[in-house]
């Protein structure tokens, strides 16, 4: 057995304390194996002046749309999409998506990110990046029925089934699947009943937009009579296995459907704000009991991929939403980008206990920003930025030291997705 000490730092434990220990990890089994005082490992990783947390969980994005960050902005979701996006999407190959997935990963990987959830195209090779990356993801082919022929659509929700029955377990069981239909009102629901109950059968879980804006909301109460989530129980899409990203405009019976299924929400309150969908009752729904986790979304709506700003977004804008300055209060926007992210998604992370998974990020303290230190937690939420992540480990591997990537080439990774971009938008011009 390889084993590795995070050696002389301080962690963060999963009831939110925080105390000066070493992490021992199994880098064979991927797992955590001790926390507490202890000379034992085969190697060391320098934690001294920094704190040991679980590494955060991007729950919700697309990752290659890094190369549309800055493409479109300032419009409401519709038009953004309809005018923006979806045309520039449609000249999207399978190299642009590589390009742009590998951007993002560079991107999460320095900003202690260990894990994520995507909803894309070309997965396979979103699977293959995530392999050489070294990371954890859940992956899924996103589908769109609306303005598809009845053979191209079923194709379209054939294809999501296959990824997720062929890719589940991939890069030594890092990567897992979902199928992913893009939401309840870009998807046919025949064809959502049909190939949900063919994922149940197939025990693959689901990821789908819901509830992002009113504009979403309106059509299923008009057309249903019932709010579009009762609409989805009924089509049978939200179990315990499942996750949705938004829930923006949730009312409490909708709430309450979340929490007697378990169904996650990832909150994108980045996303929310710039598209101004509104803001997400977060407060309302973790008393609930539902599990919410965070996401980034696209990196076209955010700009950026950095897990940090989210939590300060969430902690921030569930106060305004609450009209209450106690509401998300700084443990809670933590424990949303950990430990809520690790179960949305299905992984044994997002706590730093014996057993679990071996995926950390260790956060330099020792800068000016984060001086003094009255309380870890709040730095957390209030004062550290992405860029304060000095090593980023996955599964037990050390994928950034000290700043260094170690399984990516930032340099060469970066030029290729700028030239990709660039020739990506004179196509879609
Ligand atoms: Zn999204």
């Amino acid at each position: 057995m390889n084993t590795l000490r995070v050696a002389g730092g301080r962690v963060l434990r999963p009831d939110f304390s925080v105390a000066r220990a070493d992490v021992l990890l199994d880098q064979d089994a991927g797992e955590i194996l001790d926390v507490g005082d202890m000379d034992a490992g085969d190697e060391t990783l320098d934690a001294a002046g920094c704190l040991v947390m679980p590494g955060l969980v991007n729950a919700h994005t697309h990752a290659a749309m890094t190369l549309l960050r800055g493409y479109a902005d300032d419009k409401p979701l519709e038009s953004w999409l309809q005018e923006d996006i979806w045309p520039a999407e449609a000249e999207l190959t399978a190299e642009d998506v590589r390009a742009g997935t590998e951007l993002a990963l560079v991107e999460m990987i320095r900003g202690g990110v260990t894990a994520f959830a995507d909803m894309y195209f070309e997965e396979p090779t979103v699977a293959d990046a995530v392999a050489e990356a070294g990371v954890r993801a859940r992956l899924g082919h996103g589908v769109v029925t609306v303005g598809k022929d009845d053979d191209a659509a079923r194709a379209d929700n054939e294809e999501s089934l296959a990824f997720a029955r062929e890719y589940d377990g991939y890069a030594d069981g890092r990567v897992k699947t979902v199928y992913a239909p893009h939401s309840l009102t870009t998807v046919d629901d025949d064809l959502l009943a049909e190939f949900t109950a063919e994922a149940r059968e197939a025990g693959v879980p689901l990821h789908f937009h819901a509830n992002e804006t009113q504009g979403e909301v309106d059509p299923i109460v008009d057309a249903e009579g019932e709010r579009p989530l009762a609409h989805a129980d009924g089509l049978g899409l939200l179990t315990g296995d499942d996750f949705l990203a938004h829930g923006v405009h949730v009312d409490d019976e909708e709430i309450d459907i979340l929490a007697e299924r378990g169904t996650a929400v990832v909150h994108c309150p980045a996303s929310n704000m710039k598209l101004a969908s509104g803001m997400a009752p977060v407060q309302r729904m973790r008393e609930a009991g539902v599990t919410v986790a965070l996401g980034t979304d696209g990196a076209a709506s955010n700009n950026d991929l950095d897990v940090f700003d989210e939590l300060r977004d969430a902690a921030m804008l569930g106060k305004l939403a609450a009209d209450d300055a106690a509401a998300v209060p700084a443990e809670a926007a933590v424990e949303m980008a950990t430990a809520g992210g690790a179960d949305a998604l299905g992984f044994d992370s997002g706590r730093i206990e014996a057993g679990a998974n071996a995926d950390l990020a260790v956060v330099d303290f020792d800068v000016p920003h984060l001086t003094p230190v009255h309380d870890h937690v709040s730095h957390l939420a209030y004062a550290v930025r992405g860029s304060d992540v000095r090593h980023t480990v996955c599964d037990g591997r050390v994928l950034m030291e000290d700043r260094d990537l170690v399984t990516l080439d930032e340099g060469e990774i970066r030029g290729r997705a700028a030239d990709r971009a660039a020739d990506l938008a004179e196509r879609a011009d």
